[in-house]
C-alpha cells in the first residue's frame, strides 16, 4: 500500500442519470447536499451500447453548470470511433475534462456490432484522440472481472489500461478489504502506480444486493450474507448492521492509505451521508 500513500484521500460520488422529472428533481437534492462534502468528483453512469448517450450528457452539464468537476462514464461496447470520437469532442468543447472509460456490458444475446472489443483499446484511442485533454479513470477489480478465467490474466488486462494511459482507477465494490490491499499490492510489484480507489457501495437492501453482486462478481462474505439473511424484511437492521460493516471497511481502507473512496450512491444521499459521518477523520 505504499505507493497508494503519497496520493490525496478524495471522496468521488456515482449516479445514474435520471430518466422522469421527479428522478431529475430530487437528484438536484441529493447532489446540494453530497456537493457540500467538497467532492473530487461527480459521476455519471453511461448505458450500455449508448442508450442513456443523452440523459448522461445532460446530467453531466447540470453538474459542471454548479461548478462541480463532472466526470462522464463512457462505454465502448457496439460503439464506432465515429461515436466515441463525436462524443469525446462534445465534452471537450463543454470543459469536461475528467472521463470513465469502461467497456461496458451488452444485455445477453445482443451481439456487438462495435469497433472496441476491450476499454484499453477505448484508453488508447481517447489517447490518439485528445491527448492529454482528459483525466482518464478506469475500473479495476480486486476480486477478479466475473468474465475472466483468473486472477493473473484480469491483472495483466487491468495493466494494459494504465499502459494505455489511464490516470487513475476506480474498484468495483468489495467488502473483502484484503482483496483491494493485495490488488494494490500487485500494482506496486508491477510498477503501476496511479490511485486506486476503492468502490463503496452502501448496504441498503439485501435482495438486489446479492443479484448485483452475482452478476459483478462481488463476494458478500458468508457472515455478512447470514446475518443480512438472518434480518428478512426488517429493513432497519439491514441498514443499520450495513451502516457498521460498511463505515468498519472504509475506515480500514483509509487509514492504510486507500487515495480516497469512490461511492455508488444509486442517487440516495443518506446512506453515503451515513457512513461519511461515522468516520473518524
Ligand atoms: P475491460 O477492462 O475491457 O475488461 C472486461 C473483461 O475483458 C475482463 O474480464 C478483462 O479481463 C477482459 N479483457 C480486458 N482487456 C482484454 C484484452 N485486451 N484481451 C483479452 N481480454 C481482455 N458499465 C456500464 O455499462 N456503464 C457504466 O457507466 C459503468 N460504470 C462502471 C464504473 C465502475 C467504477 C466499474 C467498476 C464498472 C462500471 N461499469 C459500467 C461496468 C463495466 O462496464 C463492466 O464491469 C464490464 O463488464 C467491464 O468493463 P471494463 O471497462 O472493466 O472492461
Amino acid at each position: 500500500m505504499q505507493s497508494q500513500k503519497k496520493h490525496p484521500q478524495l471522496y468521488s460520488f456515482e449516479f445514474y442519470p435520471p430518466k422522469t422529472p421527479e428522478g431529475a428533481a430530487s437528484l438536484q437534492i441529493v447532489q446540494d447536499k453530497l456537493a457540500a462534502l467538497n467532492p473530487e468528483f461527480f459521476s455519471v453512469t453511461f448505458g450500455a451500447g449508448g442508450s442513456t448517450r443523452d440523459l448522461t450528457f445532460d446530467a453531466v452539464i447540470d453538474i459542471q453548470s454548479k461548478g462541480i468537476t463532472a466526470a462522464p462514464h463512457l462505454s465502448c461496447v457496439a460503439s464506432t470511433k465515429d461515436n466515441i470520437r463525436a462524443i469525446l469532442e462534445n465534452y471537450r468543447a463543454h470543459g469536461i475534462n475528467n472521463i470513465v472509460a469502461l467497456r461496458g456490458d451488452l444485455p445477453s444475446g445482443m451481439m456487438s456490432a462495435g469497433e472496441f472489443r476491450y476499454a484499453n483499446e477505448l484508453v488508447g484511442f481517447i489517447r490518439q484522440e485528445t491527448d492529454d485533454h482528459f483525466q482518464i479513470h478506469v475500473a479495476a477489480y480486486p476480486e477478479v472481472h466475473p468474465q475472466c478465467a483468473n486472477g493473473v490474466e484480469d491483472f495483466k488486462n487491468f495493466k494494459r489500461k494504465v499502459d494505455a494511459g489511464a490516470n487513475a482507477a476506480i474498484t468495483q465494490y468489495f467488502y473483502n478489504a484484503e482483496a483491494y490491499f493485495y490488488f494494490v499490492d500487485a500494482c506496486e510489484k508491477s510498477g503501476i502506480d496511479i490511485p486506486i480507489v476503492p468502490g463503496i457501495m452502501p448496504i441498503t437492501q439485501y435482495s438486489q444486493l446479492f443479484r448485483f453482486s452475482e452478476m459483478c462478481g462481488a463476494d458478500i462474505p458468508r457472515w455478512m450474507r447470514k446475518r443480512l439473511e438472518s434480518y428478512g424484511d426488517d429493513r432497519e437492521s439491514i441498514q443499520a448492521f450495513g451502516l457498521e460493516v460498511v463505515s468498519t471497511l472504509c475506515q480500514r481502507l483509509l487509514e492504510a492509505g486507500a487515495p480516497g473512496l469512490h461511492f455508488y450512491t444509486m442517487n440516495q444521499a443518506a446512506p453515503t451521508l451515513a457512513i461519511l459521518a461515522n468516520l473518524q477523520r
